[in-house]
C-alpha cells in the first residue's frame, strides 16, 4: 500500500520542525509553509515519515494508505 504524507495547512504553525528534520521528505515554500516533496513516500523512508509525523506538535502532519486500485 502507498503512503502519503499530508500537511493540514490550517493546522500548521510554520515552525519547520518538519521540514528541518526531514528535508528529503518536506521542504518550505517562500511563506514558510512545509510542502511534501515524496509523494507517495518511498518504502525507505516510511519510517522516517512516521517520526515527523509523530514530532509536529500541532499534529499538522499524517500519513495516510491508499489501496492500490
Ligand atoms: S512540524 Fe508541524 S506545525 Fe511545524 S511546520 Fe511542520 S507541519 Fe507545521
Amino acid at each position: 500500500m502507498e503512503q502519503h504524507l499530508t500537511v493540514d495547512r490550517k493546522a500548521c504553525a510554520g515552525h519547520g520542525l518538519c521540514y528541518g528534520a526531514a528535508p528529503d521528505l518536506v521542504d518550505c515554500d517562500e511563506q514558510g509553509d512545509p510542502v511534501v516533496l515524496a509523494d507517495p513516500v518511498p518504502e525507505a523512508q516510511v519510517g522516517e515519515a512516521r517520526q515527523v509525523v509523530d514530532m509536529c506538535p500541532e499534529r499538522a502532519l499524517a500519513l495516510e494508505q491508499t489501496q492500490p486500485v
